[in-house]
């Protein structure tokens, strides 16, 4: 095994509409689509479809989006041991709502990834062990992420932790216990409470976080690139300049990228250089994991 990712799953289901129907009143819409997604899963097949051998840590509810997911990781060569269906419970889903101009109404409903345990982390420990690097992001409970964080600090694994959907409320302690924290703008600000419209100010923010005790700090800023920032250094690649189409899951993209190349060669900023590719190679296509690129894609696009 080379990556664990220990997190979420969700099943999209995307309703193209004309308008959002006022209360009580019933409208057709045009058309339907199902995705799979969900920022763990997103990034395990990012990392898969890339040659990683990937195990994924995570729970499905016991309905009929329960085998459409297993199948699905599956199918990247995912390694789903330890994707686990909870009895009675839903498996988290996304309702989307997409309006002819193509903006998005979401709901989250986690489901079963509510019930991913710090247990279930433990459960896994065998195979866990033989990972070379552990991925985190925050749409399961805080405890498991806490758990898993120490998991990869007892065993010497690198730990990823991605603060996606931010949340006030994670404990600095273990963003400290980390090896990668890697959020995207709108997380850094809601992390720190700073203005980061400019490149300075998104420096200065990640900063503060390194002067509290974070390792390395990468900041994913959209179309102007990725900044890492460690105590000593600040380097940034900016993204490629491309027609992006749908930018869903760019971010799960390019952790899920700088994940396998991390594995590969232990190299930070080429890793991040080919993340930038790949994540470009994603918005360039609509849809979440099946935007992303292979390998093949990827190193042609950096010729
Ligand atoms: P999402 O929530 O949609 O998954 P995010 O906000 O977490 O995305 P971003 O910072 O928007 O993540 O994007 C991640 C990376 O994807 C960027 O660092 C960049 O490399 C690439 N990227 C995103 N948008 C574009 C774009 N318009 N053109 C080129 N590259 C892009």
């Amino acid at each position: 095994m080379d990556i664990a990712v220990i997190g979420s799953n969700m099943v999209d289901l995307i309703s193209y509409i004309d308008k959002m129907p006022k209360e009580g009143e019933t409208l057709e819409a045009p058309d339907f689509e199902i995705g799979c997604g969900g920022k763990g899963a997103n990034q395990a097949v990012a990392a898969a479809k890339l040659g990683s051998n990937v195990m994924m840590v995570t729970k499905v509810g016991d309905d009929l989006f329960a085998d459409n997911t297993i199948n699905n990781l599956e199918k990247y060569g995912i390694d789903t041991e330890f994707t686990v269906k909870v009895p009675g419970t839903s498996s988290g889903v996304a309702p989307i709502f997409v309006d002819p101009e193509s903006k998005n109404r979401i709901l989250i409903i986690k489901g079963a990834n509510q019930h991913l345990s710090p247990e279930d982390v433990d459960g896994a420990a065998e195979k866990l062990k033989q990972c070379s690097l552990i991925v985190l992001q925050l749409e399961v409970p805080l405890p498991t992420v806490y758990r898993a964080i120490e998991f990869g600090n007892e065993h010497g694994i690198p730990v990823i932790l991605n603060p996606a959907p931010a949340s006030k409320e994670l404990d600095f302690e273990y963003v400290c216990k980390s090896d990668f924290f890697i959020p995207n703008e709108s997380e850094l600000e809601i992390l720190t409470d700073m203005p980061v419209d400019t490149d300075d100010q998104i420096r200065v923010a990640a900063m503060t976080l390194i002067e509290r005790g974070v390792k390395n700090v990468i900041v994913t800023m959209g179309s102007r690139g990725v900044m890492w920032v460690t105590k000593d250094d600040v380097q940034t690649v900016a993204s490629h300049k491309v027609d992006a189409i749908d930018t869903t899951g760019a971010g799960d993209a390019f952790i899920g990228c700088f994940s396998h190349y991390f594995v590969q060669s232990g190299d930070v900023l080429e890793a991040m250089k080919k993340a930038t590719a790949f994540a470009a190679l994603s918005v360039m296509k609509r849809g979440t994991q099946t935007s992303y690129p292979g390998l093949e894609e990827v190193e042609e696009f950096l010729k």
